[in-house]
């Protein structure tokens, strides 16, 4: 692994800390990390609305169908293609977007790009034969290729799009879930997945006064090209005489600042917390590239990304960018033998130190004016944030119409006119809310939007009320037939190329779905012993990274500055590090021990004729008696 720029020369531990904790204090200020409830503020429901495609009336579905899959964006599609494979036929996904892409259908925001390689960002290159154009790729091309995928495998023509789950509820006698949406639609379906997402809630800031606010405004995710004129690679050109105010200066801020800073008359940049931009060396893909694969390159090139991140030696970084080196280096800091853990930690933070060093340093060799640059600059651990990498960013401050608005402790309040900060009144035509969304902090059943009721009329939020209980983060015990996507906080693994989760999650759900089509099986069910023995392994493997996180600036990495609140339950298998492999392991064992037909204890299903899983047993298809695919087709056997 190449060593991390920057050196830890004139490195003084206690300044270091003392001046992290300095700027931490600024930041904990009470309310300021709050936000309005979008999914119920009806106050501000304009900000979900759809600007990319208009709604079409239809007349409210009533049919039955294998598999709903709620969610279009990559997991979902993932999901569809992997049924499609195992030969699952009637799939329907329902979205809120418009159409396909998840993520990538709501954020089209200027500049907008994936900051995972695309090359391992985005699923199925090989399968679709596709090169993507760039190393690091715009998000209409994320899109396009999310829409190839759905076209390939016929999952978009039954989609219901513009439409919202808004309860699904488990019909123990018909073995159907039974799913309502907001357009009147009643479906039914022997299969119910969820692929909600990860970032699928808008962050909008409590703010007093904002609804006083008499210009106009904006969420990112849903940027409105009518008022601003142009395309993601067209000049704004109706903010050519407006002054907008840019606020958030994360992943989004700083994708969209550069082309906002080329239309408009006047930018406020309103920064909370600077993040760590790094080089991004985005480029065209090297026209040989794709002359130098061999079949099987995508996954051999996550699974070495994903190595790195785990801090495990491989010949040749493959992605070789600011992820294998800044963020493998400070995740897994060199380990000698005989080390104390106190030499351990004190190595850990002089990495860090060292590598957050060089992003001060970029800063200042990139900023004409050093008092901003000083304000750009992050003081923290290069851990407290997800760090951002970009290569205009930056620059975009050297322009006359950028000026920087540093808010520590927030933004006092709107006016009609625009925000205040410290007393001052800053006038804007517009503000743009690059804010973020709600993460993984966000329980599943808030993010999927609808109640999800299962056996004897128990909902998973109730379920779930003390923290997540499942196997594999995918399986939760009273939901018969029901997978969720895995997602990072919720049992599964966390990872920083989402995607490869999201390929084998897609794998698992058309694997298990398959196998159980196959046997015949009406109702599957996880065992208690299944459930409570994986919950507890997340539970034992929970390390309370609080005495670290606690002095970080707030982020959502740390719970807006209150770690100590994480729910071990809620955390990840082996942390996601170190252990990778393992989940997919356990994953294709599973899936691997039902193909051998490894059977349940006949009492079991004698008892509720149910298939109900262990980590790594399976029933044989003894266990499934007759059953009708369509109950209204012929008699559903009751258990
Ligand atoms: C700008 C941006 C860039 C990103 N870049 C990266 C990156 O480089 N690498 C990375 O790993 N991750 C990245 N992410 C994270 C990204 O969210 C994931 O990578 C991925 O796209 C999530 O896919 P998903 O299918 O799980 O969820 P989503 O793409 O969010 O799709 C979920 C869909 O479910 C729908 N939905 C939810 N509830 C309901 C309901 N009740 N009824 C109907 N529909 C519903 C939503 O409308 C949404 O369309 C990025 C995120 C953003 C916002």
């Amino acid at each position: 692994m190449p060593e991390p720029e920057g050196t830890a020369s004139g490195y003084d531990p206690d300044a270091v800390r003392a001046k992290y904790l300095a700027e931490r204090d600024k930041r904990l200020v009470p309310g300021r990390s709050e936000i309005r409830d979008l999914t119920r503020d009806e106050d501000f429901a304009r900000y979900r609305a759809d600007p990319f495609t208009p709604f079409v009336d239809r007349p409210p579905v009533a049919d039955e169908v294998d598999v709903v899959i709620v969610g279009g964006g990559i997991a979902g599609v993932l999901a569809g293609a992997n049924l499609r494979k195992a030969g699952v036929e009637h799939i329907r996904i329902i979205d809120l977007a418009g159409g396909i892409g998840g993520t990538w259908y709501w954020n089209r925001y200027p500049g907008v790009m994936c900051d995972v390689e695309s090359y391992i960002y985005m699923p199925m290159l090989e399968e679709l034969d596709y090169i993507p154009t760039r190393r690091y790729a715009f998000g209409e091309e994320i899109q396009s290729h999310l829409e190839a995928i759905a076209d390939r495998f016929g999952l978009a023509t039954d989609a219901l799009f513009h439409t919202g789950v808004t309860r699904a509820e488990w019909d123990e006698d018909a073995a159907r879930w039974r799913i309502h949406t907001d357009r009147g639609d009643e479906i039914t379906t022997r299969w119910y997945v969820l692929a909600v997402g990860i970032l699928n809630l808008m962050k909008l800031p409590a703010i007093p006064g904002m609804e006083d606010f008499a210009g106009h405004s904006f969420h990112t995710a849903r940027w409105d090209y009518a008022y601003t004129g142009g395309g993601s690679h067209e000049p704004l050109t109706r903010l050519e005489d407006k002054v907008a105010g840019l606020m958030g200066t994360g992943a989004t801020g700083i994708q969209c600042l550069p082309p906002l800073a080329e239309s408009a008359k006047q930018v406020y940049v309103f920064q909370r917390t600077p993040s760590a931009v790094g080089v991004r060396g985005n480029r065209p893909t090297d026209p040989d590239f794709a002359e130098r694969l061999r079949p099987g390159w995508q996954r051999s090139r996550m699974d070495n990304f994903q190595a790195l991140m785990l801090g495990k030696p491989v010949e040749l970084d493959e992605v070789d960018d600011g992820w294998t080196h800044d963020w493998a280096a400070v995740q897994h800091p060199p380990r000698r033998k005989g080390m104390s853990l106190a030499e351990y930690m004190q190595g850990a933070e002089e990495i860090d130190f060292s590598i957050m060093e060089a992003h001060r340093r970029r800063v200042e060799e990139l900023l004409t004016d050093p008092a901003t640059a000083e304000l750009l600059k992050p003081y923290y651990r290069y851990i407290c944030k997800r760090p951002c990498f970009h290569d205009e960013y930056l620059q975009a401050f050297n322009s006359p119409n950028v000026t920087l608005v540093s808010c520590p402790s927030g933004i006092d309040r709107f006016t009609d006119r625009g925000p205040v900060v410290d007393g001052k009144q800053y006038e804007v035509d517009c503000v743009i809310y690059g804010t973020g969304f709600e993460a993984e902090l966000t329980p599943l059943f808030r993010r999927a939007g609808h109640e999800i009721v299962g056996r004897g009329g128990v909902t998973l939020a109730e379920k779930w009320s003390g923290g997540a209980a499942s196997l594999f983060g995918m399986m939760t015990r009273g939901f018969p037939n029901l997978f969720v996507m895995p997602a990072p906080g919720q049992q599964a693994v966390v990872t920083v190329n989402y995607t490869q989760l999201a390929v084998l999650g897609g794998e698992f759900v058309g694997g298990a779905i398959g196998l159980l089509e196959q046997r015949g099986v009406d109702v599957f069910d996880v065992s208690a012993e299944a459930e409570e023995e994986w919950t507890q392994k997340i539970v034992d493997s929970f390390v309370d990274g609080s005495a670290i996180m606690s002095a970080c600036t707030p982020s959502r990495l740390n719970n807006e500055g209150h770690p100590e609140t994480m729910n071990p339950r809620n955390g990840n298998y082996g942390r996601g590090m170190g252990d990778w492999f393992g989940y997919r392991d356990l994953l294709e064992q599973w899936l691997a021990a039902g193909h051998d037909g490894d059977p349940l204890p006949p009492a079991h299903d004698a008892v509720d004729r149910t298939w109900s899983s262990s980590p790594s047993k399976v029933p044989a298809a003894s266990h499934c008696s007759s059953r009708s695919r369509y109950p209204n087709q012929s008699p559903m056997p009751r258990p």
